[in-house]
């Protein structure tokens, strides 16, 4: 399978890695939409959301804790941010490995587009 995240994961493409552990890797957006956007990625391989399980309920939430923890240090936590799971066509997925987006650093509008 060729999946450009899991290879991400695997080092074999560079990301500028902001967080990792036993779970998850998170790294900065290739094409930031906001001063901070940065993609929660699990290290195993899942397509969507759709594709979750009960099993995942701990790396499900684990993505949202990770990602609260750099909002954290990224600064943007009190001002506010966004966390963000396209999926599929409709919501404009286009890497089809499950990530959470961490957004924000500017005020943004909703609802989304
Ligand atoms: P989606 O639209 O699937 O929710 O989000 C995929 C995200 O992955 C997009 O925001 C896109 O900019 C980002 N992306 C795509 N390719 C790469 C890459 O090679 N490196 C990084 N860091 N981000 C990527
Ligand atoms: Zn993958």
């Amino acid at each position: 399978m060729d999946c450009l995240f899991c290879r991400i994961v695997a080092g074999q493409i560079p990301a500028k890695k902001i967080h990792e552990d036993e779970l998850c890797i998170g790294f900065f957006d290739i094409n930031p939409q906001a001063p901070t956007h940065a993609l929660f990625v699990p290290k195993r391989h899942i397509a969507t959301v759709n594709d979750l399980t009960t099993e995942d309920r701990e790396l499900a939430g684990h993505l949202l804790i990770a990602a609260a923890k750099v909002a954290r240090t990224q600064g943007i936590a009190d001002a506010g941010y966004r966390l963000v799971m396209n999926c599929n066509a409709d919501a404009g997925q286009t890497v089809f490995h499950l990530h959470l987006h961490l957004v924000g650093g500017r005020k943004l509008g909703w609802p989304p587009g």
